[in-house]
Formats: C-alpha cells, structure tokens, sequence
C-alpha cells in the first residue's frame, strides 16, 4: 500500500535546470540559481544575474515585452575564447603563422554588435568578413588595426572592387575572394585603373562533404567557389597578367553549423592539399582562410546531430593547426596564417529573445455534472458509462470508446439529431477521460502505441507575445531549434506538456519542437500561469543571423532592444535601448504614410461629427487613441 501514499514534494531548482537542459547548452554563461530563476553571467564578471531583474528594470524604464537582450559581455567573451583557443593550440605545436579570426557581418549586422567586436576585438586584431558592398563599407568604416583582416566573398562589381582598393591604400589588409573566373578580369583591369595591387584569395570548391543541414553548401554542386578547372584558369591568367605575387590567400567554407569534427578535419586535409599545389604554382599565399563551420550546441547533447556538435572549441583548434601543420611540413611550406570566419560561434550566444505569456488554452475537461441531463442521448449515456468505469486496467480501452463515441455525437450534430449543448457535454467527458488516461501514463510499464501521441495532441498551448517570423525565423524556416524555457519559477515542478504560439494568429507561427540532451521532444513542460503575475519565458542562443532575416509578417515590427553589460557586483548597466518599431513605422515600410492615415481617420471622424453621429468630445478621444496607436509598438501591450 505504501505506493499510493502521495510522495513529498520533492522538485528542486536543480530539477528544472536538468529538465530544460541548462548545464548543457548553458555553457558557461546560463544557469539557475536557488531562487529557481535563470541567471545570466559573463564568466569573467563572477557574480550571476537573474534575467527577472533585467527584465523588472527594463520594465520599469517603459520597454515593454518582447525584448531582444543582448549581453555584450558575452559577446567579448566569445571573441577572447576564439582567440585564446587558438593561441593554446598555435603554442601546443610550435605553429609558426598567427590566427587571424573575422567576423562574418551578415551574422548579425547591427551597429552596436559590430562596434563591440571592432572596439573589443581590436587586442586579438579581429576582422571582418564582407559579403557585399553593403557590409563592405561597414567593415572600412570600422577596422582601424591595420593588423586585422578583411575579407571580401560574394559577387563583385567594379565598384565593389574600387571600394576594396581604396581600403588597401589605406593600409587596410583587405583580400578579394575570387569565387567566380569572371571576377578575376573584373580586378585586374580596376586594379590598372587606380593603380592599386590587389590582394587577392581563391575560394576553392572542395569535395568533402559536411553533415548537417548545410550539407549542399560543400562538395562539387556547391554554388560558391572555383572548380578545379576554374582554379588553373584563375592562375593561369594572374600569370600572364604578371600578378601571380598578389594571390596571398586561399579560403574555402564548406558550411555553417558543421556538427561532426571529421567532416572539419577532412575539409582542412583537403584545402592543404590545393594550398600546397598553389605553393608549387609559385603564388607567395601566407593566408589559409577555413571559412565559417564552427558549430553551436543548441541542444546540449554534444553529438554531431545537427543542431549540436560532437567537439569543443579547444578541439576546433587544434584540429585545425595539427592538420595544417601536417599537411604543409613534408613539402616545408611556410605555415600560413589561419583566419576562420566564425559567426554563429562568436554571436549565438549573447543575445535573448525575452517575451511574457498573453494567455493559455488547456485541453482540460471543465466540470462535469453530478449526472447527466434526462433528455441525454444514448450515446451520450455511453461515452459517461466509459468514464465511470474508468481504471487503470482498462486504460486503454475507455480511450477507444471516448474517441469512439465522441466521434459519433460529431456525426450526430452535423446531422442536426444532437445540439450544441449535448456535444459540448461529451466533448467534455471526452476531454476528462483523456486527461486521466494522460495522468496514468507515466505509470505505465509499456505506453500502447494509440496512447504515445497522448501528451501531444492534449498539449497546452501558451500564446507568447513576439512573433516568429520577425524574431525567430530560422525556427520557421530550416527548423532550428533553439533552447527555449520560463526564467523564473524554477524552484515548481511544471506539469503542464505544451507548445509555444506566437501572437501572428499564424498556423506556422509555433514552436513545437523541442530538443535537450536526451533528444526531441514535441511538448515543453511549463508551469501554469497565475492572475495578475506575468509568466517570462526565454528563448536563448538566438544571437546569430535572427536579426535582419525577421520579416514583417502581420506587420510585426522590430523588438525593443536593449544592451547590457554585467557588472563584478552581480548589478548591469544599460549600455544601448532602441525601441522597437511603431505601428507608424511598419506602415511605413510598406509604403503607407501615417500622417495621411491620420489624416484621412481625422476627417471621417469630422464627417460624422457634421452628421451628428458623434460629438465633438468622442470625436477627439478617438482621434487621440488613433494617434497614440500609431506611435505605439506592435505587440500586445498590457494596460497600465
Ligand atoms: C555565412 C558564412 C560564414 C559564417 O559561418 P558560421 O557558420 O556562422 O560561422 C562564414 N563564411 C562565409 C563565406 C559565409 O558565407
């Protein structure tokens, strides 16, 4: 009998930060404290903060939720563990070239982020990696070390190629990557116009193939970089142009998010091999550039699944040394100066998508009568029989007959034989066998194969104020996953299986799929919500190539943003607040002009005036809410 006294509530905050995986993907900077609430620190700057805190003064300085938080402490540190990880593996074996890292700008193109890296990363002589021209005039702008690097990839126009020159005047070690044959006419004839030797760098096309889901990125279908063929041709004509002295670098990229070290290690031995044909070609080269790749544990589970990685950074590193230095030392070839192009593992991990929780829809029975109506049908008697005579034995089989006869009354409804009254009973009695069923489960030696989806399909759904398409999008488009869990609260168990919706009313606008150590899940566990207390939840990791993908469905615009910097005393200064976009601002985008809109509802309102419909004082007080609406931001706003 001693089993079914009720056990001790025994739940703790560590319980909660195993269910939600944070010592895994946590790193160093995410964990629970005992008050059950998240914290956030920059490992350098000891003392933890609780993100509540963060979230209450962000409040209380009139930033409403959603907030993208951005930790730039946490950026610095990421640039220093690249950098230092390095460093280690460049002294472990007596490594003769220097590490060169950049940042990839369309990872997260904001002022503020690319200013901390150019200001922080100065010290580790950090660049940057331009797509466009675009990104290329940001990095000209920015870099003033004449150390660092910048790298320019994509197409190129004479202009784009102008701008590069002038950067090389300037003393600026700014290399073209030539991906395409075409390019490379381009910068011969504007380096003759201006007078300006180029520093140039081929992309190779390589044939290793990755894992994970940039796996078309790599091998010869790859849409970016010189094919073998290409690649003789490119040197042929630098060549015969008497430039083959300005080809200082090789880079290829064989993908983002690269979860398995082999397919790493396979494309360094690869690249080596085309950097040590290059050498005998007689090009001076001195720059190895490994592109992006370095990989993100979202999950935490430290396989090379692809939202994780089976390696370390420190592993990264000296993988990429030890095989280089492999490769090129039987043809003792100078060891070439590495730049890696790591975005996703510089950002990532900084920035926090903060929302509250607007609402809950449970798929839990409402109270049941003592007895059934007179008039009830047979049916109806039935589908109460089966929750009356529900047990653990026949677990099974009173969740056949609730499908079952639930089925029917639907039936019966649609043929106009039951009303809406009689259904809505069933669909409740319905609803409670299921939920007792559920309860059971977890009792269960063996869980029947129609009861697995049990959890699922009685999911809760919690509607979150934020919108995925704007804040989340690779979570809409390739499926990412992204830690996501309450910030506070920790210290209860959470009972409720459910799923994330977000306010565009959107079906796709959902998470529900969710991934920790121990796998995939299609339910989160959260707590339920109580009256008058906000219910804060996180969705962490998100500070790479988020930003400037967000579309504007719904006209959802642009979060509030906010910057901080944690201080040794566990306190954090606001360094930057942009508020998000208004709803004028996002009419604006597409083409609307708010002070005509406000003109036009001006004078509908006069009209009716004139028509004694309203009077003067309604007119004004509409009038005034139209405005504030239009200065207002686009999200679900409590009121005060
Ligand atoms: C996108 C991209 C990167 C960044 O890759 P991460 O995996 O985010 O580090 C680097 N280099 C090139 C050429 C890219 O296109």
């Amino acid at each position: 009998m001693t089993d079914s006294l009720p056990r001790p509530q025994s739940w703790s905050v560590n319980d909660s930060a195993a269910l939600y995986g944070v010592p895994d993907w946590g790193s160093d900077y995410f964990s629970v404290n005992t008050a059950g609430q998240i914290c956030v620190r920059a490992r350098n700057s000891g003392e933890q903060v609780p993100l509540l805190n963060i979230v209450q003064g962000l409040e209380q300085r009139d930033h409403a939720m959603p907030v993208l938080l951005r930790i730039e402490n946490i950026l610095d540190q990421r640039i220093s563990q690249i950098n230092d990880g390095f460093k280690k593996a460049i002294e472990r074996f007596s490594y003769k070239g220097e590490y060169r890292g950049v940042f990839p700008i369309k990872v997260n193109q904001q002022c503020h982020v690319i200013e901390e890296i150019a200001k922080f990363g100065r010290q580790y002589h950090h660049g940057f990696e331009a797509g466009s021209k675009a990104e290329l005039i940001i990095a000209m702008s920015h870099l003033r070390d004449r150390e660092a690097c910048i790298i320019c990839n994509g197409y190129k126009d004479s202009e784009f190629v102008q701008l590069g020159l002038h950067a090389v005047k300037l003393g600026m070690r700014c290399f073209f990557v030539v991906e395409t044959p075409s390019e490379i006419d381009t910068i011969i004839e504007q380096s003759r116009n201006l007078n300006i030797e180029p520093m140039i760098g081929l992309r190779v096309k390589l044939s290793a193939k990755v894992e994970g889901h940039w796996y078309e990125d790599s091998g010869d279908r790859s849409l970016f970089g010189l094919s073998t063929v290409q690649l003789v041709e490119v040197i042929d004509k630098l060549k015969s142009n008497n430039m083959l002295h300005c080809l200082q670098l090789m880079h290829f990229h064989i993908g983002s998010q690269i979860p398995n070290i082999r397919n790493i290690r396979a494309g360094v031995q690869e690249a080596c091999r085309y950097y040590v044909e290059l050498s005998k070609e007689g090009a001076p080269l001195g720059y190895l550039d490994l592109g992006g790749g370095l990989a993100v544990d979202y999950t935490g589970a430290c396989t090379n699944e692809t939202h994780s990685r089976n390696y370390s950074l420190e592993e990264y590193c000296v993988d990429i040394i030890e095989s280089v230095s492999e490769a090129l030392d039987p043809f003792e070839i100078e060891h070439p100066s590495i730049i890696t192009e790591s975005g996703r593992a510089t950002v990532a991990y900084s920035s926090v998508l903060l929302f509250n929780v607007l609402d809950v829809s449970h798929f839990r029975s409402q109270k049941l009568p003592e007895q059934l109506p007179e008039d009830s049908s047979e049916i109806c008697h039935n589908i109460w029989l089966a929750l009356q005579n529900f047990s653990e034995k026949n677990l099974q089989e009173s969740c056949n007959d609730a499908v079952h006869y639930r089925e029917e009354v639907r039936h019966m409804f649609r043929q106009g034989q039951v009303g809406v009254r009689e259904l809505a009973l069933v669909e409740n009695i319905y609803l409670e066998i299921l939920q007792r069923a559920k309860k059971l489960l977890p009792k269960l030696k063996r869980v029947p194969q129609e009861l697995q989806n049990l959890n699922e399909s009685l999911a809760d759904i919690y509607y979150g104020n934020f919108s995925l398409f704007q804040s989340l999008p690779d979570s809409w488009a390739i499926e990412q996953v992204f830690p996501v869990m309450p910030i506070h609260r920790l210290d209860e168990q959470p009972l409720n299986p459910a799923v994330i919706a977000d306010i565009t009313c959107d079906s796709d606008g959902k998470i529900d799929h969710f991934a920790n150590a121990e796998g995939e899940h299609k339910t989160l566990q959260l707590h339920d919500i109580r009256e008058n207390e906000e219910y804060y939840m996180g969705v962490f990791l998100v500070g790479a190539y988020q930003e400037t993908l967000g579309d504007l469905h719904n006209l959802f615009g642009d979060t509030n943003v906010v910057s901080v910097r944690l201080e040794q005393d566990g306190s954090y200064e606001l360094v930057e607040e942009i508020h998000g976009d208004s709803i004028g601002d996002v009419l604006s985008y597409v083409e609307y002009n708010p002070k005509e809109l406000y003109e036009q509802f001006r004078s509908h309102a006069e009209a009716a005036v004139k028509d004694g419909r309203i009077s003067v004082a309604q007119r004004q007080t509409m009038i005034k809410a139209f405005r504030t609406s239009l200065e207002g931001y686009t999200y679900f706003e409590r009121e005060e």
